[in-house]
């Protein structure tokens, strides 16, 4: 081990032909190079660890080889070239402008500029990072790039594209460089394994490749680190454990409890998880990840996209054949928009366990009780027949096959047998309604499209558009309404009459949301709440606008962060 080299920089491509997943654009830097149409200055964009600065370097020695190949390759062999692999050409000079950021960093690199080379045509500067440059280094260096001498190319290097202020943009050819995807990277390191005489399981590349999330860089110096950790042979085992990822045999353990119905294991499971220290959104987003694995592996056509090893392929297969289309869209949804909602929810715990015993009863619905049945909610707008109509999901299975992605529609209509009811909230409030309601409405089917808390807002906006009674009317459009978790709906409001007013409509309210929101899962708590002198926003964006004008910081700490509502 005394003459380790780490596999990042032992197996730097050298040539264009090399570098691994950047094929198209090695190819216009090749081209560019045999037509001899050089640019001054170049931009290389793209995340880390993807081969900017390793294009660059090829680059620079290959404008400057005595004996250019026929494909456009360096020789490797003249004295240029020589100096190059040897890391001691005078032609190549590279900055970290992470580090060296100040004017006096960029005035020394633009006196080295005027100096023409001593062998070889040009003298290649490589700015990596260049987006950290200041701004005073900045426009000390926009002079130099405007008009740089004949022997001088520049290469600025960055992952932040969008720092680079346009005077820079405008005078450089920019090449985006992508992401290499997890079977290139897959094939590179099986290369550097086989090369290195080191076992490697298929499935422990791909997880190496699928956390380094499209940077080889990253990928070979996990490889290297799990290298030494397992002397040398590299396990599916030795990874989970060394990097810290959650197992998949977590999530075949899971499907296969949500599969058998069984919620009290789903929890136990989740709750393992949890001590093991991951958090709830890796969760949610891993399986999430683990149910489309299951879904491309249902159909032969889509099976190729799945990069694993061949033992664990087999288990997707095997889980594959397990899970309906049906079950695996509506998981899939469900999963999706937990995740929307996790970072807004108070009780994060609770959203992931609530998604699982949902998932759970998708596949064994619980029976409604007799009691449950009587209160069964029918749609309430029958002044909107054809919507109704249309909207009504249909209980018989639709035959197979079916296209990968259904419609949204279909999803519901395969997914709601007429039995489910998973509500375990009734949204009747008073005894009287509840005996209304069961006079005059047909039994309605248990809904449960996702809504947003601006669909919710619209929603109570048309049913108050509605209504005569003009007390109702104005409580309902100035009260607060908030879409909790659990499609629990918060309505605010200040006084006894109103929240009176809102309890004796509730069952009508609910029902009419039911219908709009095609929800039935909604319940509706009415809560009064004493009055403020100011009446704080709603909603994501009111509430940043609130903050906002109260703290302009606020608004640059959004912008710097690139936050999302
Ligand atoms: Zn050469």
């Amino acid at each position: 081990m005394d003459n380790y080299i780490v596999s990042a920089r032992k197996y730097r491509p050298t040539t264009f032909q090399s570098v691994v997943g950047q094929k198209s654009l090695t190819t216009t830097l090749k081209n560019a190079i045999q037509n001899n149409k050089l640019a001054h200055a170049y931009l290389f964009c793209g995340p880390r660890g993807v081969g900017k600065t390793t294009c660059a370097r090829i680059f620079a020695k290959t404008i400057n080889c005595f004996h250019l190949q026929a494909d456009g390759e360096a020789c490797d062999t003249c004295e240029s070239c020589k100096a190059f692999n040897e890391n001691r050409s005078y032609n190549i000079y590279e900055l970290d402008a992470a580090s060296n950021n100040s004017v006096d960093d960029i005035r020394t690199l633009v006196e080295q500029v005027r100096i023409p080379p001593q062998i070889g045509k040009y003298k290649v500067y490589i700015i990596d990072e260049v987006h950290m440059l200041s701004n005073a280094a900045f426009n000390a260096f926009l002079k130099t790039l405007e008009e740089p001498p004949h022997h001088a190319i520049f290469i600025l290097a960055t992952t932040e594209k969008h720092k680079i202020i346009p005077t820079i943009l405008s005078r450089c050819q920019i090449y985006d460089f992508s992401r290499i995807t997890i079977n290139d990277i897959v094939d590179h390191l099986a290369y550097v394994a086989q090369t290195e005489n080191v076992a490697a399981e298929k499935e422990a590349l791909t997880l190496i490749a699928q956390k380094a999330d499209g940077g080889m860089r990253d990928a070979l110096s996990m490889f290297d680190q799990i290298v030494s950790f397992s002397s040398g042979n590299i396990s599916y085992q030795a990874v989970i454990e060394n990097l810290n990822i959650l197992d998949y045999d977590y999530y075949f353990r899971l499907l296969n409890t949500i599969l058998a119905g069984d919620v009290p294991q789903s929890l136990l499971i989740l709750d393992e998880i949890l001590r093991k220290g991951f958090d709830g959104q890796h969760i949610v987003g891993g399986l999430s990840n683990f149910l489309r694995e299951v879904l491309i592996c249902k159909d032969p056509q889509t099976v190729s996209l799945f990069a694993t090893g061949d033992v664990v392929k087999e288990k997707y297969l095997t889980a594959a054949q397990q899970c309906s289309n049906p079950f695996l869209y509506q998981a899939l949804e469900w999963c999706n928009e937990c995740d929307l909602k996790y970072r807004e929810s108070k009780n994060k715990r609770l959203l992931v366990e609530i998604l699982l015993i949902r998932l759970c009863q998708l596949t064994h619905p619980v029976a409604p009780s007799d009691d449950k049945k009587k209160i069964s909610l029918a749609p309430l707008t029958a002044n909107t027949p054809t919507e109704t109509a249309s909207n009504t999901p249909a209980t018989t299975p639709i035959a197979t096959p079916k296209p990968l992605v259904a419609p949204r529609e279909e999803l519901h209509k395969v997914n709601e047998p007429p039995t489910v009811y998973t509500g375990a909230d009734i949204n009747i409030h008073t005894a009287e309604t509840e005996e209304k309601k069961q006079e005059t409405t047909p039994p309605q089917q248990d809904l449960n499209e996702p809504f947003s808390q601006s669909d919710l807002e619209q929603a109570l906006r048309n049913y108050a558009e509605t209504q005569d009674d003009e007390y109702l009317k104005n409580t309902l459009l100035t009260s607060k309404a908030i879409l909790t978790a659990g499609n629990r709906i918060q309505i605010d409001v200040f006084n006894q009459g109103q929240e009176d007013k809102l309890k004796e409509k509730s069952a009508e309210i609910t029902h009419f949301l039911n219908d709009k929101l095609r929800n039935t899962q909604i319940t509706l708590h009415i809560t009064q709440v004493e009055l403020e002198h100011e009446i704080l926003p709603v909603g994501n964006k009111e509430i940043y606008d609130y903050m906002a004008e109260k703290n302009p910081h606020i608004q640059t700490l959004f912008q710097e962060f690139q936050l999302e509502f």
